[in-house]
């Protein structure tokens, strides 16, 4: 994070880099165009006085050798013009003077730096000379001879045209050399100019440079000024800042700062209040002296290792009161770290905590106290639960427990017996989808849903006899009665389930005694009213059709008599057999005395029925009984009719069966109408 003293130090160095840079690089320009102008100047200065001192020792020069060569002609005028000898000698000696000086001249003239022009006019000049002398030594020779006329005339008319010729070589060369001189100096002359212009430019470059880089630095200034001044502000906040939460820190924590020996150099007074410990007692003294002794000593060797290597510690201690006391403060000590990364102090806050390690204490020794009830608790319901799963296991009676939903959670081996399916094969099953449709499971359904929407107690002290499929094949008849339990605040319902096939079968076998005729197999009297009463009933309702054929063996007494009581018993029985043979399962076959017996065939009018009738009476008549051979029956046939009652119908049908033993017996009557 960057704090307002860090932006503050930036903003400084920025500023100091600022005008350092700006400083060197006016000065460095300045310098340079400065020194790179006298440079200039020197050298064009330089180049002036050189030409100057050359070209005035060259011009000199030639004035010389002018001069001298003048001086020559006139000299060689002298000699050959006059007549004394000793005259004579002087100027001819004069004339060599002169020719030295002439040829001084000329030497020094060609060591300078000429030129190729001036060069080659100088060489040019000696070439002339050259003849010149060769002339004069001729007219001086004549002059000493005394043939002045030939010395006068080859002086007039060849040595001084060209003494003359060769110093137009000279005057040529000095002009040029003027010449040439005038044009350097001009040359210099605008280097000169070039290089104060150069200067004034370079000046005012340098000033306008500096001008810009005063504006640059003063801006850039402005700018950090106004950083610092923004940093220092929030500097001052921080400071206020601080400032409070030291206050806030003092207010509600204990604050101690010390050097690296572990000795207090401060204590704020929270500190002391909590310690007991007067500010004095405690500043310089180590902080050793509020050990607890509670800690092990690889408690301290943890805190000191942590923060001498500069890192945070954190955790809880416990210290000593002035008193002997113990006290707890939650504690963070932070290391301050000088330069190089090494501790110089440290600092720590600390929170009592005295209160809540009690509290915790307290919680603890609860909650030992709860894990051992719970524990015991837990035994005692595990011993339970063994204890009703050793009853479950052994009882007689099975015992399921469904859910809400009605799935078998719990099914005990009487349970497995009674059904033939193991606990886990019906574990999460729906109990309904194994019932049989027996008339009673409609019943149970019906308080089971209710039991499932509501949760109410429909099923409760209620006893259901249901019908079940077994696993292997068959049915199986339980009584199951059930209670319910809450488990995790839903009912569940518990049932004791007992097999009552047998009791079952018993009273079926006895119902089935009680509607049957011993003799025959067939429904008795009772049976027989019943029935009637029923299909009257449901004729009625649906409005379908419904006949009554009532038939008795014909001459039969004599088959009593004839053979005795118990042949005619089997031949009883032997007749019901072949009359159930030929029935539908729908139709009721009863025998309502002696010899007589009676067929309610449902959902048959007269025609059908007397069909019927036809069919059982061939069917007696057409294959002998064993022991009496022969038998005939005659048949009554009636249709029921709207206005008969049960007495109605089977009288009609009674009559029917007179009228057949009237006409002659083994043959069909139908009621109200022709055989
Ligand atoms: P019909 O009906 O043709 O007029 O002559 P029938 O000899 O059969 O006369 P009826 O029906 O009046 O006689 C009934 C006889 O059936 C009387 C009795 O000897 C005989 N009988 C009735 N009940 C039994 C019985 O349970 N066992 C035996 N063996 N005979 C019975
Ligand atoms: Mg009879
Ligand atoms: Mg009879």
């Amino acid at each position: 994070m960057k704090t307002p003293a860090s932006a503050g130090n930036n903003a400084i160095l920025r500023s100091g880099r600022i005008v350092r840079v700006g400083f060197i690089a006016a000065m460095v320009l300045i310098v340079g165009i400065s020194l790179f102008a006298v440079f200039a100047l020197r050298q064009a200065s330089g180049a002036l006085d050189q030409l100057v001192y050359n070209e005035q020792l060259a011009m000199e020069l030639q004035f010389r050798m002018l001069q001298a060569a003048r001086e020559r002609s006139v000299e060689l005028y002298y000699v050959a013009t006059i007549e004394d000898p000793f005259e004579i000698d002087a100027h001819v000696l004069h004339f060599g003077e002169l020719g030295g000086r002439f040829g001084s001249a000329r030497n020094k003239l060609m060591q300078l730096d000429l030129d190729a022009k001036s060069r080659s006019l100088l060489e040019k000049q000696g070439r002339e000379a050259a003849v010149i002398i060769g002339l004069m030594d001729e007219v001086i020779s004549l002059a000493l001879q005394g043939r002045r006329d030939e010395a006068i005339s080859l002086l007039v008319n060849q040595a001084i045209p060209a003494q003359e010729a060769m110093m137009a070589t000279i005057n040529a060369m000095l002009e040029r050399q003027i010449g040439a001189s005038h044009r350097k100096a001009e040359a210099l002359q605008r280097q000169q100019g070039l290089s104060a212009w150069l200067l004034v430019v370079a000046g005012l470059a340098a000033a306008l440079l500096a001008v810009l880089i005063a504006r640059h630095v003063r801006q850039g200034m402005g700018a950090l000024l106004g950083e610092i001044s923004a940093a220092v502000q929030n500097l001052q906040e921080a400071n206020r800042q601080l400032e409070y939460q030291k206050l806030a820190l003092d207010q509600h924590d204990i604050l101690a700062i010390t050097d690296v020996y572990g000795d207090i150099t401060y204590v704020n007074d929270k500190f002391c209040e909590t310690s007991q410990h007067n500010r004095e007692e405690l500043i310089g003294r180590n902080h050793r002296v509020l050990k607890s002794g509670l800690h092990p000593d690889s408690f301290y060797r943890e805190l000191w290792d942590t923060v001498t290597h500069g890192r945070v510690w954190k955790g809880e201690m416990c210290n000593r009161r002035k008193d002997g006391s113990l006290y707890w403060v939650a504690t963070t000590i932070v290391p301050f770290l000088d330069d190089v990364g090494l501790p110089y102090q440290y600092v720590s806050v600390r929170t009592d905590i005295t209160d809540i390690k009690q509290a915790q204490e307290v919680l603890l020794r609860g909650r030992e106290e709860l894990e051992r009830l719970v524990q015991e608790r837990t035994v005692e319901l595990a011993e339970r639960e063994e204890m009703l799963r050793s009853i479950t296991r052994y009882a007689h009676d099975g015992v399921i427990m469904l859910d809400p939903a009605g799935r078998i959670t719990f099914w005990n081996p009487a349970a497995e017996n009674i059904f033939g399916y193991a606990e886990a094969e019906v574990q999460g099953r729906d109990l309904r989808q194994m019932l049989t449709s027996d008339a009673q499971a409609g019943g149970f359904r019906d308080d089971f849903e209710a039991f499932l929407q509501s949760g109410a107690d429909a099923f409760l002290g209620k006893t259901f006899e249901l019908a079940a499929s077994r696993k292997e094949g068959g049915e199986v008849f339980v009584e199951i009665s059930l209670s319910l339990v809450k488990v995790k605040g839903n009912w569940h319902a518990v049932g004791i389930v007992r097999d009552i096939t047998a009791r079952k079968r018993a009273e079926r076998h006895l119902e089935f005694l009680a509607m049957t005729d011993p003799l025959t197999g067939a429904a008795n009297r009772r049976r027989f009213d019943e029935a009637l009463h029923a299909e009257i009933a449901r004729s009625r309702h649906y409005a379908g059709p419904l006949s009554l054929i009532i038939f008795d063996i014909d001459h039969f007494k004599q088959v009593n008599d004839r053979l005795g009581h118990p042949v005619g018993d089997r031949a009883l029985t032997q007749l019901a057999q072949r009359v159930s043979a030929n029935i539908r399962e729908t139709d009721v076959f009863a025998r309502l005395g002696g010899e007589e017996f009676a067929i309610l065939v449902s959902g048959c009018d007269a025609d059908c029925a007397c069909r019927f009738a036809e069919k059982l009476r061939c069917a007696i008549e057409q294959q002998a009984f064993p022991e009496v051979g022969t038998l005939t029956c005659s048949f009554g046939v009636a249709e029921y009719r709207k206005t008969d009652d049960e007495k109605a119908l089977v009288k009609r049908a009674d009559e029917a069966l007179y009228r057949a033993k009237g006409a002659g017996r083994n043959r069909v009557v139908v009621a109200d109408g022709a055989a």
